[in-house]
């Protein structure tokens, strides 16, 4: 089922680490948020066909410096333009700093229902390091605003990987999201990004980032804690327990179309895929000429799809190979036969009845296994 992603590209304050489209000024703030409901209207018009929505997702930059009344002022935008169903998946990215428990119960009642909190660290001296502009208390604080506000489907972001973290401090961090009751992580590790802040501090020699193997346990500590807790891993780098998979998510690790709105959002709709124009000012001035703001577009072809198809599911749920073969053609099996025995008998891969995926052993070195079967 196809979802709807609407960027929006402010922040209070940028992290050093972050290469996301995002800007500090607000200058022009009531500009966007119009040009995002004409967005939304033009995009609706061109649209052949009108299937209906499970999920909208409000992503950054930092969404929930939205009211509760322009968040709401943009969902019934897109359910006026858009079937949306009944019970979509509605999810606002939030920056702890960013929220209260008036705001959340504003937005609880425009109909969202699941709140993701860039939390990153509890760790005063982490947060500092990367430039997050609140608390581990405000981060505490603002999940019990959610649940106080009625929304119980809370993700945390949590980061990995930091100079000097040790599996104590990252287990503190694993510990207190478990007994603040959240219902899914996203466990990243901290990796530098061209051209951020970070960059120049790992060039300059300031910052010495952990090695390989440090991060690699790290991420073993991971999903053996979370296992335990009976948090499922559904994809690399996220948890969930029974019942609380992001929906949102799955679109795209199923490879199934979304819409994205705002600047930088990309979308895929049968068979073709599109990149929105980056930077504010010219997708400003796009909206405003009356075009659609794309910065460029393809037609994805047979083999991007399958390969595509490949790398995404063996990150998430598997290849399930009659699925496979009805979608792309071919026998994954039979064409990759020798590899694959290799890796199921290394322990990497695993063929539960029709489905091919990968084990734990087989995650960490994920990225090989993708590149020698696509
Ligand atoms: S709040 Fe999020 S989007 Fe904004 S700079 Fe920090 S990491 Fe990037």
């Amino acid at each position: 089922m196809p979802g709807l992603y609407l960027h929006i590209p402010f922040c209070e304050k940028k992290c050093i680490y972050c290469d996301f489209y995002s800007i500090e000024s607000f200058r022009q703030y009531d500009d966007f948020l119009s040009a995002l409901h004409r967005e939304i209207a033009m995009r609706a018009d061109v649209l052949p066909e009108h299937t209906s929505f499970h999920s909208i997702f409000f992503g950054g930059g930092t969404p929930s410096l939205l009211t509760d009344v322009q968040l709401g002022g943009l969902l019934d935008a897109l359910r006026s333009r858009f079937r949306i169903d009944e019970d979509a998946e509605i999810t606002v990215e939030c920056n702890p700093g960013t929220v209260d428990e008036d705001k959340l119960r504003g937005y609880r009642a425009a109909g969202v229902n699941r709140l993701s909190f860039g939390v990153q660290s509890f760790h005063a001296d982490d947060l500092q390091f990367l430039s997050r502009i609140h608390t581990a208390g405000e981060a505490e604080a603002a999940i019990g605003a959610a649940q106080a506000a009625g929304v119980g489907d809370v993700n945390l972001d949590l980061m990995f990987s930091l100079p000097g973290q040790t599996p104590e401090r990252w287990m503190h961090n694993l510990e207190r999201a478990r007994a603040l009751g959240t219902t899914h992580l996203s466990c990243y590790s901290l990796t530098v990004e061209q051209g951020t802040p970070l960059a120049n501090m790992v060039r300059n020699g300031m910052v010495t980032m952990p090695p390989e193997e440090s991060d690699a346990a790290l991420f073993d500590l991971t999903m053996d804690t979370l296992s335990e807790w009976e948090f499922r891993q559904y994809e690399v780098s996220n948890y969930a327990r029974e019942g609380y998979t992001c929906r949102h998510n799955l679109t795209y690790w199923r490879h199934e179309d979304y819409l994205g709105f705002g600047p930088s959002a990309h979308g895929t709709w049968r068979g073709r895929r599109w990149w929105n124009l980056s930077s504010l000012q010219s997708w400003l001035d796009a909206v405003a000429a009356g075009r659609l703001p794309e910065a460029g577009g393809e037609t994805l072809t047979a083999d991007t799809l399958r390969s595509e198809y490949i790398y995404l599911r063996l990150r998430s749920e598997g290849i399930h190979l009659p699925s496979f073969t009805r979608l792309h053609g071919g026998d994954l099996l039979t064409a990759h036969r020798r590899y694959i025995d290799s890796c199921i008998a290394a322990g990497q891969l695993r063929l539960d009845g029709d489905t091919l995926s990968l084990t734990r052993k087989g995650i960490l070195v994920c990225d090989e296994i993708c590149a020698a079967l696509m």
